[in-house]
């Protein structure tokens, strides 16, 4: 398994990202910083959400994770691996199609594709 970590201070790995959403803190953020604090055994880890949309007085956001509990690294841990497993199952048997299908929230990554239509037929999704 691989990462790269922003910035790795003081034991501590902090993820900068820059959006030009206003407000929102998708939850894939907060997903990466627990797997930073896995990956690196801390137990803190920061956010910085730096906002682009020149009408957002205050474009720097910056948010304190530590795990609330042994059951919350746990449930990360668990995840992480279970994703591993499927990505070496996968890659093993060069078939994707047993992996879990991530569009983003909100359909994020896929909102300007091309094939959007097709992999909504295929998932058979109507919208
Ligand atoms: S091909 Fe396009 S629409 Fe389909 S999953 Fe990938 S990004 Fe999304």
């Amino acid at each position: 398994m691989d990462y790269s970590i922003d910035i790795f201070d003081n034991g501590e790995p902090i993820e900068i990202k820059t959006t030009f959403a206003s407000h929102d803190r998708p939850q894939h953020y907060q997903d990466q910083i627990a797997y930073y604090m896995l990956a690196t055994k801390a137990f803190v880890g920061h956010l910085l959400i730096i906002r682009e949309n020149p009408r957002i007085e205050s474009p720097f956001e910056p948010y304190r994770m530590e795990w609330e509990s042994e059951e919350e690294s746990e449930s990360y841990r668990n995840r992480l691996i279970e994703k591993r497993d499927l990505l070496m199952v996968a890659l093993q048997n060069k078939e994707v199609s047993s992996l879990p299908i991530w569009r983003g929230e909100k359909d994020w990554l896929c909102r300007n594709c091309l094939w959007r239509e097709e992999c909504d037929k295929i998932e058979g999704i109507v919208r």
